[in-house]
């Protein structure tokens, strides 16, 4: 069975996309977290950070990249939450990229 994420990938679940080529898709959170926040997904289905091939990255990297340039960013945060403690709700690998374009993000506490 396809997981969520898989599911925007075909479209069968609705999302308001930023960008995207044939291999990836940046589209917004549903629930935003920033002033920006957007996630940033592989098309093909891997669980998480770990368990996703190295060569994935260097592509992945290019693909964030032309992401902020889309959206105009110059400072922005990525995060990759690696396994349910970690804050994984979602495993289907993504980097969530947050930023705020009118000030700073803050840095907080975790625990
Ligand atoms: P995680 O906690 O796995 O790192 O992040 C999962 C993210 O996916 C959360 O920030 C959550 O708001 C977002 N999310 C969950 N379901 C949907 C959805 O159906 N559409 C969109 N656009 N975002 C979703
Ligand atoms: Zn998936």
């Amino acid at each position: 069975m396809d997981c969520i994420f898989c599911k925007i990938v075909k479209g069968e679940i609705p999302s308001k996309k930023v960008t995207e080529n044939d291999k990836f898709l940046a589209f917004y959170d549903i629930n935003p977290i920033a002033p920006v926040h957007v996630l940033i997904i592989p098309k093909e289905h891997f669980e998480k950070f770990d368990s996703t091939p190295d060569e994935i990255f260097p592509q992945m990297a290019e693909f964030i990249k032309e992401v902020a340039k889309t959206l105009n960013l110059s400072d922005y945060r990525l995060i990759t939450n690696n396994g349910k403690n970690a804050g994984q709700e979602v495993f289907h690998l993504h980097v969530h990229m947050v930023a705020n374009p009118d000030g700073k993000l803050k840095w907080p506490k975790l625990v």
